[in-house]
């Protein structure tokens, strides 16, 4: 096993819906690195925790973001296709994904516990009823294995991968490398976070924002306060 293998197996994953997972690969920076990145502006480096950490605030407050791209986070990502769509949306980040045209895909699916119904166009729901929902979800599990099924069977009969994966659902889990500074990673969790973004999502986005936090403490604390809460600055 190489290092970059070790490192990646050595990280721990957090499991995300049923089968997916988040897991923080590698990190550079952190707050220091913040502040010693706007501080060279003026020549000069850290000074003391309590100064430190009110520039920080103060260049989060003001909409000063170029120090925060300095840290950045590289993660490996397993989630639904219908997540991924919505997640590779977020075009500052780098992005690598496991290939259909050239692996063979898993039977990996992802099944709700819970359905849900949606009231007209207000970001509402409701849940299934017990009895329908556990009835719903035996057929779509049965259309999961019809699908792959039938995956397989293009396989066996020598039809391409990248065109017998035409069969599968959208629930499929994909897997995917994703490196985002800070700047962006706030972005796309203020955006996924948020109640209007699909539950789904929000899962994942609450696994990345409380690793943010734990790489991050100031600037976390910092990005509650303005741009999640909406706070003024005030000396
Ligand atoms: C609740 C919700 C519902 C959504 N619904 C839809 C939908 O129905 N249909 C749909 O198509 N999308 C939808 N989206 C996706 C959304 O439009 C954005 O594509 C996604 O949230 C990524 O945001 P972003 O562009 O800020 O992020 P990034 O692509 O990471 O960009 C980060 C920032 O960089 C700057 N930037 C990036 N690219 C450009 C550019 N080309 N020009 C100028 N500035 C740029 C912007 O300041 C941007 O905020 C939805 C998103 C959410 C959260």
């Amino acid at each position: 096993m190489n290092d970059v293998e070790r490192k990646t197996v050595e990280q721990p994953e957090t499991r995300v819906l049923d089968q997916g997972i988040v897991r923080l690969i590698d990190f550079m920076g952190g707050d220091a690195a913040v502040v010693q990145s706007a501080r060279v502006s003026f020549g000069k480096g850290m000074t003391d925790d309590e100064r430190d950490k009110k520039l920080l605030f103060f260049l989060l407050a003001n909409g000063h973001e170029t120090p925060f791209e300095h840290s950045v986070f590289k993660f490996h990502i397993k989630c639904p296709i219908f997540v991924a769509r919505q997640w590779f949306r977020h075009r500052m980040a780098s992005y690598n994904e496991i290939s259909g045209r050239y692996t063979e895909m898993k039977e990996e699916f992802c099944l709700p516990e819970q359905l849900r119904t949606q009231k007209a166009r207000n970001y509402k729901y409701e849940e299934v009823e017990q009895a329908l929902n556990e009835e719903l979800k035996r057929k779509i599990a049965a259309h999961y294995s019809a699908s792959f099924a039938l995956y397989q069977e293009l396989l066996d009969k020598g039809v391409a991968k990248e065109q017998a994966r035409i069969v599968l659902p959208l629930s499929l889990y994909t897997q995917f490398y994703w490196t985002i500074n800070c700047r962006s990673l706030m972005n796309f969790v203020r955006l996924r976070l948020e109640e209007h973004a699909q539950y789904e999502i929000r899962q994942y986005a609450r696994v990345i924002d409380a690793i943010f936090r734990e790489k991050m403490p100031w600037t976390h604390e910092a990005f509650e306060k303005y741009v999640i809460a909406g706070e003024q600055w005030c000396e």
